[in-house]
């Protein structure tokens, strides 16, 4: 049965293929004998791939590295600039839409604050926002290779946005849109696995097999990475722990049921209590700011409020750790500027409530990609999905380390 077996050296070839590539975005610079004897692939085999790799632009020859004796070896180095890569953060009061290249590496940045949550108006901020990053991209073979968009709602299997409490947005099919818009592959996944998925391939959750990232916004969401995956549920929808209930008489939240975590310990709980504190001057550009500078001047009325913000979060970290036992748990979004008032709070409410037969409790983290980890987090979704179209994504799991 020949066609059969074409169809398994076919296999092959694109497996070996994807090794090469990967070695070489991993390792690089590094020789063709040095490739062939860290995967086992004969010689001829790696120059093969090599060679291709070189015709599609994604591997080009950079000088020559040190001799153990013979001829000196050329070292082959990706060509991370072959294309670019379209990343947005869809906040609540906010939009970071940043230009990558395929290591991920920022190259141009976005950021706009959002005055109302009307469609519309939000629709033409991203547009005009990835019509201006995809002017600035700079020349490259594969010029702009996709788009993701993290988004702060339920994404279903289909990346259709079905419902966004905080934007008030209900059935948006925001792919659809931007992909007839721009006619570039784009990918919608929720805002806080795009943060686990970004800081654990470069960020607080690097080398972490087990892990939430708990996205403190406006609103609070989860990211769970379970041995190295992201864990999304059966129908896309897990990690929506900022609506688990912490006060059953709890006042009614925008999802529905009433006393949700995100109601006592996300951004929006952090203003609501300083206007009710009167700390909140009016028209205040950036409220958190004001907040985070106050804070820093030793406000006591603000400390005060961080210290309570911060055992709520306490609070929902403990069921967190009841629940998935995690090696780490990684605090991003907005909030974590506050991580030097909030931490202390936090860790006390952990001492007194996880169980005292819990060898250890895990590590508490905060995002070490800024702001960026839910941005950088979609487009390496993106990227990722270019190079499976590419053929060039059988190893998953090391692509982006
Ligand atoms: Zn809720």
């Amino acid at each position: 049965m020949p066609s059969l077996r074409t169809g398994d050296q076919n296999l092959i070839k694109e497996i070996n293929k994807s090794i090469v590539f990967h070695m070489i975005k991993r390792k690089s610079p590094i020789s063709r004998a040095q490739i062939s004897k860290k995967t086992g692939l004969n010689k001829a085999t790696v120059s093969t791939m090599v060679s291709e790799l070189m015709e599609e632009s994604f591997v080009y020859e950079i000088g020559t590295g040190q001799s153990s004796g013979g001829r000196k070896p050329v070292l082959l180095e990706f060509n991370h600039r072959a294309g670019f890569s379209i990343g947005i953060d869809l906040g609540v009061n906010y939009l970071l839409v940043l230009l990558t290249d395929l290591k991920n590496n920022i190259v141009e940045k976005i950021y706009k604050k959002l005055d109302t949550t009307e469609i519309n108006f939000v629709l033409k901020e991203i547009y005009s926002s990835i019509e201006l990053l995809i002017k600035k991209a700079p020349k490259s073979p594969y010029g702009i290779i996709g788009i993701g968009v993290g988004v702060p709602g339920y994404v279903d299997e289909n990346e259709k946005l079905l419902f966004a409490p905080n934007l008030k947005w209900k059935d948006v099919d925001l792919k659809k849109k931007i992909e007839h818009r721009f006619h570039l592959p784009t990918t919608i996944i929720n805002e806080a696995n795009a943060g686990a998925h970004g800081e654990h391939l470069y960020g607080a959750g690097k080398n972490i097999s087990n892990l939430v990232y708990v996205s403190v916004g406006i609103g609070i969401g989860t990211g769970i990475i379970i041995n190295n995956q992201l864990f999304k549920g059966f129908t896309g929808l897990s990690g929506e722990m900022g609506h688990f209930t912490i006060d059953f008489n709890g006042t009614e939240c925008s999802c529905g049921n009433r006393g949700c975590w995100e109601l006592y310990a996300s951004e929006h709980a952090l203003l609501k209590a300083a206007s009710q504190h009167k700390i909140l001057e009016k028209n205040l550009v950036d409220p958190l700011e004001f907040l985070f500078d106050e804070a820093q001047k030793g406000n006591t009325e603000v400390l005060k409020i961080l210290n309570s913000l911060g055992k709520y979060l306490g609070i929902g970290i403990t069921n967190i750790i009841n629940t998935l036992d995690p090696e780490v748990i990684i605090i991003g979004n907005h909030i974590s500027k506050f991580k030097n008032w909030i931490i202390k709070p936090i860790e006390n409410i952990l001492q007194e409530r996880v169980s005292i037969y819990r060898k250890s409790s895990p590590k508490i983290s905060f995002s070490l990609l800024d702001n960026d980890s839910i941005a950088l987090g979609a487009n390496a979704f993106a990227i990722s999905h270019f190079f499976l179209d590419k053929k060039l994504n059988h190893q998953m799991n090391s692509i982006y380390s």
